[in-house]
C-alpha cells in the first residue's frame, strides 16, 4: 500500500511577484487531499495589451477538484485574493477568511456576479479540513488582519507565513503574536514557507507609528491644499493620515473608487476608530484650502486613478495649483517608474510641491527585512526553509540566508514544483503543469493564446485586410477591397498605398493557375505574400495580412 506523503506545491508567486497560489497535499500519491492557501492576481502591462488581470492557471487543482477541501485566504491584498471571484466558483470548496478579507472578497464577488461558500473566521481561529489541522496566527503587514497559517498534519507541521513584517507599534490592530509563534517552534516546525519580498533589504522595515508621527509633523507645516496618496488597502495608514489631518485642522475628503471601497469595508467590520470621518467632495470644495486634505488613489501613476486625473486637470472635484502639496505615502513598485515619474512631472508642471519617500519619511514597507526574517527564524526554528513570494533572485537569496540562520536545508521552488515535505528529507519530486491565465474582457485565456499573440503582433505592424470577390469563372468579380489598420496609408513616392496594395493582390491572383484559384488556401498564401512584400517595399516593415475570400 502506498504511504502517506505531505507535499507542498506553489502554482503562483514562486519565481515571480504577485498572483500567489499555494497548495498543500496529504495522502498517498494519486489519493491526496488538498488545501489551497491564497488565490491572487498580478496585473497586465504593455507586454499584455488589453489584459488587466493575470492569474495562475489552476488546471492541476481543477482536475483534483473533489479532493480540494478548502481555500484559505491569509489577507486581503490583490496578489492573494484577486483571483477568488474568477476561479473559486469552479473550485466548489469552502473559502475561509477573516472578516475584513471576506468583506473585500464579497465586494469582488458582487461585481462579478459570482457566488462561493464563504466562511468568516476569527483571528487566531482553528479549523480541521480532512488530515489538516489549521490555525491562524496574527501577524502585522500593510493591510488589516494579516494571518500566518500553521498547517499541522500527522507527518509534520508547516508555518505558512503569508505576508508579514514585525511592526512593534502598529497603529491599527494587534501586534505580531510572537508567543504563539515561539510556542509552535517549541512544538516543532518541519518547514517554514515564508515571504521573500524584502530579503535583499538590511535592517527592519520600520513601524507604522513612526510614519504616522512623521506625516503628522509634515502635514502640520503645510499651507495650501494637501493631497496624500497611499495604497487604499493600508487602512492603518489611511487612519494615520486622517488623524494627522485632523490634528492640523483639516477635513479629509476621499477621492477614488478603491479608497471609498476599502474605507467602507473597514467601517463595516467596525475597524475605523471613532472620530475618523470624512467630508464629501462638494463640501470639501467650499472649504478654505488650508482646511482640507484629499486622500487619493493613484500612488502608482495608474492613469485612471484620482491623482493622475487631478494632475491632468481632469478631475471634477479637485484642481491643484501653485502653493498646494501632494505627498506620496507609498513606494515605487518596480515596473511603475515611468507612470509615476510622468505623474510627478504633471504635478510639478501645475506648480504643485511634491513630497515622496525620497524627500521625507512617508512610507514603510509591509514585508520583512533581514533583521525581521532573522527574528522569525529564531522564533519558529523550522527544520527546513521554503522561500516563496518573490522573484528568483529573492528566493535564492532567502534560501542562502535561511541556511546561515541554521535551517538544515532550504528549497527555493518555482511555480509547479511539487515538493515532498515528508517523509524523508524534503525534495522536489515532480513538476506539474503551471502557467498563467489572462483575463481578457470577461474571458480567461491561456498564456500564449492566439488572440494575445496576434494583438501583440498587431501593435508592432498593424494589419492589411484584403477582400477578394471571386466569380464562378474563377476571376475577380471586382478589384480587391483593401483596408489598412495600424499601418501607413500614405508614403512619399507612392501616389496611393491602397491602390498599390490592391494592384499587388490582383497581380498575385492573376498569376495563379485555374485550379489554384479554386483553392482558398492557395489564394490566401499567394496574395498574403504579395501584399506583405508590397507593403514591406513601401514601409520597410511587415504588417499582418488578412485575406477574406468571397465566392460569388
Ligand atoms: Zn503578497
Ligand atoms: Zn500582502
Amino acid at each position: 500500500m502506498a504511504k502517506d506523503e505531505f507535499v507542498f506545491l506553489p502554482l503562483g508567486g514562486s519565481g515571480e511577484i504577485g498572483m500567489n497560489m499555494n497548495l498543500y497535499g496529504f495522502g498517498p500519491p494519486r489519493r491526496r487531499k488538498w488545501i489551497m492557501i491564497d488565490c491572487g492576481v498580478t496585473f497586465g502591462d504593455l507586454s499584455t495589451p488589453g489584459v488587466e488581470l493575470i492569474c495562475p492557471d489552476p488546471a492541476f487543482i481543477l482536475e483534483e477538484r473533489e479532493n480540494l477541501l478548502g481555500l484559505i485566504l491569509t489577507h486581503g491584498h490583490e496578489d492573494h485574493i484577486g483571483a477568488v471571484a474568477l476561479l473559486a466558483p469552479e473550485f466548489q470548496c469552502p473559502v475561509f477568511a477573516t472578516a475584513f478579507t471576506a468583506k473585500l472578497v464579497e465586494g469582488k464577488l458582487d461585481e462579478a456576479g459570482a457566488t462561493i461558500d464563504m466562511r468568516v473566521i476569527d483571528l487566531g481561529a482553528k479549523l480541521t479540513l480532512g488530515p489538516f489541522d489549521l490555525e491562524f496566527v496574527t501577524l502585522t503587514h500593510s493591510i488589516p488582519e494579516p494571518n500566518g497559517v500553521i498547517v499541522k498534519t500527522p507527518l509534520g507541521t508547516v508555518l505558512h507565513t503569508g505576508d508579514w513584517k514585525i511592526d512593534p507599534e502598529p497603529t491599527l490592530g494587534p501586534v505580531t503574536d510572537a508567543p504563539r509563534l515561539r510556542e509552535a517552534g517549541e512544538a516543532g516546525v518541519l518547514a517554514m514557507v515564508c515571504d521573500s519580498t524584502n530579503v535583499l533589504s538590511a535592517g527592519s522595515s520600520g513601524s507604522e507609528m513612526r510614519v504616522k508621527e512623521s506625516l503628522t509633523k509634515l502635514i502640520a507645516e503645510l499651507e495650501g491644499r494637501v493631497a496624500v496618496t497611499t495604497f487604499a488597502s493600508n487602512v492603518s495608514r489611511v487612519v494615520s493620515i486622517c488623524e494627522a489631518a485632523h490634528a492640523a485642522d483639516r477635513s479629509v475628503c476621499l477621492l477614488g473608487r478603491s479608497m471609498l471601497r476599502i474605507v467602507s469595508a473597514a467601517r463595516d467590520v467596525g475597524m475605523l476608530p471613532e472620530g475618523v470621518n470624512f467630508v464629501d467632495p462638494k463640501e470639501a470644495g467650499y472649504l478654505p484650502r488650508e482646511h482640507v486634505l484629499y486622500l487619493c488613489t493613484g500612488s502608482q501613476g495608474e492613469s485612471r486613478a484620482a491623482l493622475s486625473r487631478i494632475a491632468r486637470y481632469d478631475h471634477r472635484d479637485l484642481v491643484l495649483s501653485e502653493g498646494d502639496t501632494v505627498i506620496f505615502s507609498s513606494k515605487i513598485i518596480p515596473g511603475n517608474e515611468r507612470n509615476i515619474f510622468a505623474l510627478i512631472n504633471d504635478l510639478v508642471e501645475l506648480g504643485v510641491h511634491v513630497i515622496t519617500e525620497k524627500d521625507a519619511f512617508t512610507h514603510v514597507s509591509g514585508h520583512p527585512n533581514r533583521d525581521e526574517l532573522k527574528r522569525m527564524y529564531e522564533w519558529v526554528r523550522p527544520t527546513y526553509s521554503i522561500p516563496v513570494h518573490g522573484e528568483a533572485r529573492h528566493l535564492e537569496e532567502h534560501a542562502d540566508f535561511a541556511l546561515e540562520l541554521g535551517v538544515k536545508d532550504a528549497i527555493a521552488p518555482r511555480n509547479g514544483d511539487l515538493i515532498r515535505l515528508a517523509p524523508g528529507k524534503p525534495q522536489i519530486i515532480d513538476e506539474v503543469p503551471s502557467g498563467r491565465l489572462y483575463l481578457d474582457g470577461k474571458l480567461l485565456m491561456a498564456e500564449g493564446a492566439g488572440p494575445l499573440r496576434e494583438r501583440r503582433k498587431l501593435s508592432f505592424g498593424g494589419v492589411v485586410a484584403v477582400g477578394l470577390a471571386i466569380d464562378e469563372h474563377d476571376n475577380l468579380a471586382a478589384p480587391p477591397a483593401i483596408s489598412i489598420i495600424g499601418a501607413p496609408r500614405e508614403a512619399p513616392a507612392v501616389a496611393n498605398v491602397q491602390d498599390d496594395i490592391a494592384e499587388a493582390a490582383e497581380d498575385a491572383f492573376a498569376g495563379l493557375s485555374r485550379s489554384k484559384r479554386r483553392d482558398d488556401a492557395a489564394v490566401d498564401v499567394a496574395v498574403t505574400r504579395a501584399v506583405r512584400n508590397e507593403m514591406t517595399g513601401i514601409w520597410g516593415k511587415r504588417p499582418g495580412v488578412a485575406i477574406l475570400i468571397q465566392r460569388v
